[in-house]
């Protein structure tokens, strides 16, 4: 009983992912999914095959004698069979463990070991990756192979996914799931430390899932056709499967092929309305789209949500005015879900001139219902929303992690309960959020911070510039100062002092970089974000060699 007020007299009903599997079935029977192949074929069935073969996988599971709470790995693409996965897994009881194919192989196995991993499955195309990590992993006892038409030779002991299903029946008797039970474990990609396992629950998946359908945050509804992009081995892909299939709508998937064309393609001919990716991918996107602005017919596209980096406002600007393409900007974190903040501008903000609209537009906007912000310095400080002061962001929430996988980085949660997402920020008065920078990759110069991100935003906007970088650089009297790398758009020019000019007068003296160093790619991680230590051992001493060669 709860003392003193008066209990509600609701039904304790679950949220897990069962009851999106179900509404799948029983009321978007005919909603088609569709997949692009490795040999660029599509593959089309329905919502209403995806609950019969998710079904055939959790009797194949049950199988192979997985038990609840057992981690079952996949190394895939984004394909309807990963989706299979998605919910065939964690209906079923056990927890799926999403493997980032772009990590080195030593760091794949150690996270497939370190989330002792029992059942692996893993694209045919992806087989000589595979073979690179399996023996390391001692935990794997079952590899299953889901066959994508490629010809790699399949591993001695192997099972064909298709084979394990056709064995099972098509409806299978979902066990009652603790809605607080895992679903999913996804590992940060370890940019700062070892990686560290996120376990994230039905309920929070579930939590999450409506959020995201919310009209004033994604807007997903029955009506759109939503493409991730982002992969699905990168924090649930944002979460958009699970969005889509609660409330019904098509799912697209590109399979291997995220070069700018093959993803507009995708997007003219299936009338996408919705995608999801990082930057890069939409930076190569309307770079293609300037160049050859008539080719796709792009008339169904409704929201391009953009986040894992900041987007800069100048190529929000960009689809919007050359191409009439409405972007949001949203920032999130796998510890959270990952859906944190969304840049929307409020209603009474819409009457602004078009540059403090543009920039709440790439701001990292406000947060999502049931997401809680502060941020605090130093020394744990809580600090003012006055849109200047920078401190590292706190937040919470039903969908934000309590810990992480075996209680490493306890660090990074607080004693009142929040976590410390390492970003650095400014929050205004009216709750939007600014990155400025990771705390690892911050700028101090002689004692005051710089914001990279803010110059990188200020960069990109030069007509020449197609990326910006700012890292810090050793200096003797600051300690450190900022230089930038530049990668230059194909044909085009300019020199530092002409890209100092640009930035003159936007920022504090203190705060332009002290060179600029002109690159043919800038280093990323594996899930698309500068990879700013990279560059930090590349030219961290450029500034000293500079001035002993003077
Ligand atoms: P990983 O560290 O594995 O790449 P995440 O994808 O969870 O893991 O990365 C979360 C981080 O990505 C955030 O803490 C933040 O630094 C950065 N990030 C995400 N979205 C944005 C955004 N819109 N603008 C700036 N930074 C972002």
């Amino acid at each position: 009983m709860l003392a003193g007020s008066l209990a509600g007299r609701m039904m304790d009903f679950p949220l897990t992912l069962t009851h999106l599997l179900e509404r799948a079935r029983t009321l978007f029977g005919r909603t088609e999914i569709v997949s692009r192949n490795p040999d660029r074929s599509l593959h089309r069935h329905t919502f209403a095959d995806f609950h019969r073969r998710s079904s055939q996988l959790a009797g194949a599971l049950a199988r192979l004698g997985v038990r609840p709470g057992d981690r079952v790995a996949s190394l895939s693409w984004n394909h309807y069979r990963h989706l299979e996965l998605y919910f065939g897994v964690p209906c079923s009881g056990a927890v799926l463990h999403t493997l980032n194919l772009r990590l080195h192989p030593t760091e794949i196995a150690y996270i497939a070991q370190h989330a002792e991993d029992r059942v692996v499955f893993v694209d045919r195309s992806l087989l000589p990756l595979f073979n690179q990590i399996v023996e390391h992993v001692r935990s794997f006892e079952h590899v299953i192979v889901i066959d994508d038409g490629t010809a790699h030779a399949l591993p001695g002991g192997s099972l064909d996914y298709e084979t394990l299903l056709a064995r099972e029946s098509t409806r299978f008797d979902f066990p009652d799931l603790d809605e607080r039970s895992a679903a999913m474990v996804c590992y940060t990609s370890g940019t700062t430390g070892n990686p560290k396992g996120v376990v994230l629950s039905h309920r929070s998946t579930v939590l999450h899932t409506l959020v995201q359908c919310m009209t004033d945050t994604a807007a997903i509804s029955e009506n759109d056709t939503v493409l991730p992009v982002v992969p699905m081995f990168h924090a649930n892909a944002w979460g958009l499967p699970y969005s889509s299939i609660c409330v019904g709508s098509k799912l697209v998937f590109p399979g291997p092929h995220l070069d700018p064309t093959s993803l507009l393609d995708l997007m003219a001919t299936e009338k996408v309305t919705v995608a999801g990716g990082v930057p890069t991918i939409w930076l190569g996107i309307l770079a293609l789209l300037d160049q050859e602005p008539k080719k796709w017919d792009l008339s169904a596209m409704r929201t391009m949500l953009i986040g894992g980096s900041a987007a800069p406002a100048s190529m929000i600007d960009g689809f919007q005015k050359r191409h009439g393409l409405g972007v949001i900007h949203a920032w999130g974190m796998t510890e959270m879900n990952p859906l944190g903040t969304l840049a929307r501008v409020k209603r009474d903000l819409r009457g602004a001139d078009d540059e403090t609209q543009l920039g709440l537009r790439a701001s990292q906007g406000y947060p999502v219902p049931f997401v809680e912000q502060r941020h605090a310095d130093e020394e744990d400080k809580i600090l003012p929303w006055d849109g200047e002061t920078m401190g590292e962001l706190q937040v919470r929430g039903p969908f934000v992690a309590s810990s992480y996988y075996g209680g490493e980085g306890p660090d990074r949660f607080t004693a009142d309960g929040w976590f410390k997402t390492g970003d650095v920020v400014t929050i205004d008065a009216e709750g939007y959020l600014r990155i400025t920078d990771r705390s690892k990759d911050v700028i101090k110069s002689g004692g005051e911070w710089i914001s990279s991100v803010a110059l990188e935003n200020a960069l990109m906007s030069h007509p020449s510039v197609l990326e910006a970088a700012v890292f810090a650089a050793r200096d003797e009297k600051w300690s450190e100062r900022p230089l930038a790398a530049i990668v230059l758009k194909e044909g085009k020019s300019a020199t530092g002092a002409e890209l100092g000019a640009h930035l003159e007068g936007r920022f504090a003296k203190f705060w332009l970089p002290d060179d600029y160093v002109f690159m043919k790619q800038i280093p990323r991680t594996s899930t698309g974000k500068f990879l700013k230590t990279k560059l930090r051992e590349l030219h961290g001493d450029h500034l000293e060699k500079k001035k002993a060669a003077r």
